[in-house]
């Protein structure tokens, strides 16, 4: 489109004026990100319709990633960054007066994702498309992503996000490709022509409108689409319908992302949600192959379907309703079928996460759904009795529909060729605990993918400073192939090079500094050690922990003068479901206690608090490279993998951290040197939870400086309501500390003593960070993808 500055700058100042009639002075930033925006779009348009048609024409078989949450951010500089014009684009928007990182912030984060789950869904949309490989993203386009939080008065408060305010340059909407989905009614069984017909009465019917989003690949010329899915009223209403109520209803349904990612919302307008995107994508991925091929006999071999989580495993009695009801197809050749496309991944081991819906509200509402998933048990049940006869326990135990629910993960199991986990130890829990049934009836379904990051969002956009270095150092090849900053191994006890990577990080924290003081008013120490803990407020993740330590070290300062800390400053980050009242509670004592400490004329000398509001993507790419510890303190066998812990290794954080999830396989990329670790292991915990021999109120009396800071969320140490904290306070006691926070309290500030003492030795702490970034390769979700690609997809590349 332009190979030089001068014409990238007419072909913007062109654009400019003709789509809003202004000069490029009277324009405004967003004028201008639209601009940018069209103009990206125009430059892939032709690479865009080329994947598309060498997608239908080919018979490369196609993946599509199904998942309720996309947790994309801001796609302009990633965008730019693909193409490889951003240097020419920010030259020439520089000459103009204007700096490209102003424009880029006027696009709002696509926050269609709650967290980690969302997030990896991204992730894998670019990997996919960078390795040159056919896949899609299939997900809902909600008008209101991830709430915006704000802090007022210590607490998080909710208000709804607006991305679509100001219109989406990335998206196009495809009118022409809409399709109905239905929901209640009743089934009509009759005889016709001697086969029994299925069919959906009464019903009422919502349009999925889709609209499709470009996925750039990495200089190359993949462009994939991720097609979003907007709930329409139908214009095929009966015209006796209350017309007002029914748009209602019907835009209810792709209106708001649920803003929880760890409890089942026995919500029916949720199972709404995950009906209208399977229903809708899969209509659409199935028509369009009985256009191109005929038939959809050999379906299985041209398409692979994966479904992130259980939310949307409605897909598999989908896909028996339409090769059974819609093409004609027998039960069995429909199940061999079905069975072929589908693959899941679980990602969580926390029961009160795994989804079940009572029959009395699923039956009303997909009741030809209902009756598939039925002869699905039905089959299921009648397999595992001949496996194992007369095991009635086993079988209810394994059973789809039990006890008067559905459960999903059980039927994702039963309907699917591969299961796998997130992380080599949260894969050996499912075989061997969670899912040690259904391990034991179906091994070779089970298999492990550990989970990745995109290095081009992560590393080479998120740390442009750091990304110079390493090419200057070893060449740009990590870029197309991450394992290549294994290179920088070489560079560990090289002086001039850690001297440059102590000023990049050194840069990069006094722009967090920059932004912290802008947001928050506080000035903090730029040579202080950043010790981060930024991801959804949950009990497991126990920002607890991380805040009883912290309290424990101002005591400690305040009480013993010959006591000392190398300066700190601890930030937090975090959302918290709006109706987690206990996540909410911590967050307000992160604040409470932000403000006690700031606020200390001695204490404020050594250490601060920071709480940063509304934690998203946009702002994670400002935090990880700044970060010095990265605090992942799960409880063990809690976090399935973790992917913030990624982030900060491949900026040179080092971890200090549970042995949970993929902070495992960081200690085995990096050594016990390179990592502080701490608390109970996995099977410890899980012992503990059988034997039921945790006694919290132990380590309470046993350890005065413990009960000290416990004491103090009830004593009016923090000036706060009484009562406040109560509900924190008896989380440890009263109910016995379910996450072991105070068990592992003293190994945790035994490795904080670590983390401090190996932070003053600058030099060996620089060749840590170096050993860090030099072995997060294996984390980048290339490998991930390429492994999802050969085990379970098998796609090849276009
Ligand atoms: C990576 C990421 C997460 C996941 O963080 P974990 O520490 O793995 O829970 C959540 N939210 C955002 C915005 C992220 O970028």
């Amino acid at each position: 489109m332009f190979s030089s500055k001068e014409e990238f700058q007419r072909h913007f100042l062109k654009r400019l004026e003709m789509m809003y009639g202004k000069t490029f002075r009277e324009s405004t930033r967003r004028d201008q990100y639209n601009t940018l925006g069209l103009m990206v779009r125009e430059y892939i348009s032709s690479n865009w319709i080329r994947t598309n048609e060498s997608n239908r024409t080919a018979s490369n078989k196609q993946v599509y990633y199904f998942s309720i949450e996309f947790l994309l951010g801001r796609m302009l500089g990633q965008n730019l960054i693909n193409l490889d014009i951003r240097e020419i684009v920010q030259e020439g928007l520089a000459e103009l007066g204007i700096q490209l990182h102003e424009i880029e912030e006027a696009e709002s984060d696509a926050g269609l994702g709650n967290g980690g789950l969302g997030r990896l869904a991204a992730c894998f949309l670019d990997s996919l498309a960078s390795l040159n490989l056919p896949g899609h993203g299939c997900g809902i386009r909600y008008k209101h992503g991830l709430f915006d939080q704000k802090i007022v008065d210590g607490y998080q408060v909710e208000y709804p996000d607006q991305w679509l305010r100001h219109g989406n340059v990335w998206e196009v909407r495809k009118p022409d490709q809409a399709v109905e989905v239905a929901f209640w009614g009743y089934i009509d069984v009759h005889e016709e022509a001697g086969r029994t017909v299925f069919k959906h009465v009464n019903h009422e019917h919502i349009m999925a409108v889709p609209y499709d989003m470009p996925v750039i690949g990495f200089r190359n010329k993949t462009v994939n689409t991720l097609r979003l899915w907007s709930a329409e009223p139908s214009p095929a209403i009966s015209p006796s319908a209350d017309l007002i109520k029914y748009k209602r209803d019907t835009e209810a349904v792709s209106e708001y992302l649920y803003p929880d990612d760890s409890h089942d919302e026995g919500k029916i307008l949720r199972l709404k949600q995950q009906y209208f995107l399977v229903s809708a994508s899969l209509q659409n991925i199935v028509s369009s192959h009985r256009n191109n091929k005929g038939n959809v006999c050999d379906f299985h071999e041209h398409a692979a379907i994966h479904v992130n989580d259980t939310h949307p495993v409605l897909a598999i009695p989908e896909m028996m309703r339409i090769l059974i009801d819609q093409e004609g197809m027998g039960w069995d050749e429909a199940w061999h079928i079905t069975t072929r496309t589908f693959s899941y991944t679980n990602h969580t081991t926390l029961s009160e996460a795994l989804e079940k819906w009572p029959v009395y509200l699923f039956k009303p509402l997909l009741p030809r759904i209902y009756m598939i998933i039925e002869e699905i048990n039905r089959r299921f049940c009648e397999a595992l009795w001949n496996e194992y006869p007369g095991d009635w326990g086993r079988i209810e135990q394994m059973a789809i529909i039990a006890h008067g629910v559905v459960k999903m993960a059980h039927l994702a199991i039963a309907g699917c060729h591969s299961i796998n986990g997130v992380a080599k130890i949260h894969s050996e829990i499912l075989k061997h605990r969670e899912m040690k049934l259904f391990y034991e009836f179906e091994p070779e379904k089970f298999n492990n993918k550990t989970n990745g990051i995109t290095h081009r969002r992560w590393l080479l956009k998120a740390n442009p400073e750091l990304s110079a270095l390493i090419t200057e150092a070893n060449g740009d090849g990590w870029v197309k192939d991450a394992e290549k900053l294994s290179e920088l191994r070489r560079y560990v006890h090289d002086p001039s090079f850690k001297e440059k990577l102590s000023e990049v990080k050194q840069k990069r924290k006094k722009i967090l500094a920059e932004r912290i003081y802008q947001q928050t008013g506080l000035a903090i120490d730029e040579t202080s050690i950043f010790d981060v803990q930024v991801k959804r407020l949950h009990a497991y993740k126990r920002q607890l922990l991380n805040v009883l330590h912290i309290m424990y070290l101002a005591n400690r300062l305040k009480e013993d003068s010959n006591f000392s800390i190398y300066p700190r400053t601890f930030i937090f980050g975090a959302k918290a479901s709006p109706s987690y009242y206990y996540a909410k509670k911590i967050i307000k004592l992160i604040n409470s206690l932000a403000d006690k400490v700031n606020n200390d004329h001695k204490l404020s000398k050594m250490m601060k608090v920071v709480f940063m509001e509304n934690y998203r993507v946009s702002l994670a790419e400002d935090i990880f490279p700044a970060a010095d510890v990265s605090e992942q303190i799960s409880t063990a066998s809690k976090e399935a993998s973790g992917t913030g812990n990624m982030k900060f290794m491949m900026n040179g954080a080092l971890t200090i951290g549970t042995l949970d999830g993929a902070n495992i396989e960081i200690l085995d990329a990096v050594g016990e040197n390179n990592i502080f670790t701490f608390g109970l292991s996995a099977g410890e915990v899980l012992n503990y939870y059988e034997s039921g021999g945790y006694r919290a109120a132990e380590y309470y009396h046993h350890d005065s400086r413990l009960r000290q800071v416990i004491d103090q969320l009830m004593n009016g140490y923090f000036h706060e309501t009484e009562g406040e904290f109560g509900p924190i306070f008896d989380s440890l006691l009263a109910h016995n500390d379910e996450y072991f926070v105070l068990r592992d309290f003293s190994s945790y500030a035994e490795a904080h003593e670590r983390v401090e003492a190996a932070y003053i030795e600058k030099d060996s702490w620089l060749e840590k960070s170096i050993i860090n970034i030099a072995n997060s390769g294996v984390f980048s979700s290339d490998r991930t993808i390429k492994e999802y690609a050969d085990d379970i997809w098998r796609i090849h590349p276009i």
